[in-house]
């Protein structure tokens, strides 16, 4: 059958790069040395390997992109590289040594592509995504590394990627083990989670955490993401138990873990520093985010930089701090009821005023103004990072609180950048990329390429 495949289809195969699927691993080995084969066999596996190249067009789900585009990933995160470049921050001094916990999208990826692309640091990333199978793709996480990772390679920056869960015991294993034999020790920790679970494994139960009110139901307005229609959420009370679960999956115990390993193994050099991030947000989100389950996670996290932050300078001269971001279009912050209709709010006013940023210029700044070598980072009087000074300046807020009170579904597109979060949701996902023809075939069974 693959003998008598057409040429252009032949030469498709073999001109395929190779710095995009992974040379190590077995499935692609497979399908190379295959394609050498001149027998019945050969044939056979090279009309499998021509199976994965497919038209991909964007599948959605209420708030959830259920595909991704490898070429659009690929775009997306070749545009934040050229967003470091380009910068100040390129060339900057900075840590040499980082692991980045939830590497592969949002502010994880970009703190990634902003310490390597800026100070120059190696990093190893840890991520937990779907790896492609067949005619299903791999999730947007996995594409943006196998890019960031590639692209790593080609500019002489060792980026290593773990994939796996941050929370077990065998992924920190897999990390410390990773640092000891190619980094010695690490400068810095970025701890970028979202997830809605987490298995304790001291306990092997499952949390899950939920995004809920502590005390009265909150209703305020929303778009529904499907429909594009103003409507109301209501947010339910939390239960004890739930409240509970969503600290233990979103607050800092696991934060703590990861370096309580990294202190016991002598994995982290001298001054290292760790950093995990929050979102405080205007008043308005306050009943559901703030005051909420999550607002209580989040505290959980604060107390922890703290205690951290001890235990470091007492080990090893190093520091914590957690960096309140501002709101930023994610896959974490697109499934919180009321923040998409803020967030077009807010982009459409700070777009106004020139002050817009997304995750790779909160990353580049924080880079920047407060982990470069030489900088004591800046905060407030909770001993936060400010990250979010610019979307909580007055003017910015009590224009949005304007808009808040006047938006509906008729004017929406005009008074709101609702456009602009929408473009924002399909490129997380590599939809809607300029330059990117999504009438092609594409590639998308491609493997992650580590560094030998
Ligand atoms: P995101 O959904 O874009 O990224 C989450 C990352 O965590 C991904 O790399 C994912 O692979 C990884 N991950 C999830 N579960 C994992 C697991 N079990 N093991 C390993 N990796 C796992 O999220 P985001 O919006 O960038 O959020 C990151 C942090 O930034 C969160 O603490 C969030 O609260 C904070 N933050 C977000 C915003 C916002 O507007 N999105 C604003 C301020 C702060």
């Amino acid at each position: 059958m693959g003998a008598t495949l057409p040429a252009n289809r032949r030469k498709r195969l073999t001109n395929r790069p190779i710095a995009g699927p992974n040379p190590n691993s077995t499935k692609w080995a497979w399908v190379l040395s295959s394609c050498s084969a001149p027998d019945g066999t050969s044939s056979h596996l090279l009309f499998s390997a021509l199976m994965s190249e497919q038209v991909v067009q964007q599948r959605s789900r209420g708030f959830i992109c259920t595909n991704a585009h490898p070429r659009g990933c690929a775009a997306v995160v070749e545009r934040q590289i050229q967003a470091v470049t380009g910068s100040p921050l390129r060339g900057a001094s900075g840590p040499q040594r980082a692991l980045v916990i939830g590497a592969s999208t949002g502010y994880g990826l970009s703190s990634r592509i902003a310490l390597a692309w800026g100070f120059g640091a190696k990093t190893l990333g840890i991520y937990f995504e779907r790896e492609p199978t067949g005619k299903k793709t791999a999730s947007a996480g996995f594409y943006n590394t196998a890019a960031m990772q590639t692209r790593a390679a080609q500019d002489g920056l060792w980026a290593y990627g773990i994939n796996g869960d941050a929370f077990s015991d065998e992924v920190k294993e897999q990390a410390a083990e990773r640092i000891r034999s190619e980094l010695g020790q690490v400068d810095i920790v970025i701890y970028s989670l979202a997830s809605p679970k987490r298995t304790d494994p001291r306990t092997g139960i499952t949390h899950s955490s939920v995004l809920k009110t502590l005390g009265e139901p909150y209703v305020n307005r929303s778009i529904d993401l499907s429909t594009g229609q103003v409507g109301e959420a209501k947010i339910e009370p939390a239960s004890e138990e739930e409240a509970a679960a969503t600290v233990k999956v979103m607050g800092g115990e696991d934060w703590t873990w990861w370096i309580d390993k990294l202190l016991a193994e002598d994995l982290l050099a001298p001054g290292a520093r760790t950093l995990a991030y929050s979102y405080l947000g205007p008043e308005l989100t306050w009943p559901m985010y703030r005051a909420g389950t999550i607002g209580a996670a989040k505290k959980d996290l604060e107390a922890t930089a703290k205690k951290l932050s001890a235990r470091l300078a007492a080990a090893v001269g190093g520091d914590a701090w957690v960096a309140v971001n501002k709101a930023v279009v994610t896959q974490a912050s697109s499934a919180i009821p009321v923040l998409p209709l803020y967030i077009s709010l807010l982009f459409k006013v700070m777009k106004a005023k020139g002050l817009h940023e997304d995750c790779i210029e909160q990353m580049r700044r924080l880079c920047l103004d407060h982990l470069a070598d030489g900088k004591v980072p800046r905060t407030d009087a909770e001993r936060l990072i400010r990250l979010d000074d610019l979307e909580l300046r007055e003017d910015v807020q009590q224009e949005v609180a304007a808009l808040w009170r006047q938006v509906t579904t008729e004017n929406l597109r005009e008074i709101s950048d609702f456009n602009g979060f929408q473009l924002a949701f399909n490129q997380l996902f590599g939809f809607d990329v300029e330059g990117v023809d999504y009438s092609q075939l594409v590639e998308t069974e491609i493997a992650i390429v580590n560094p030998a």
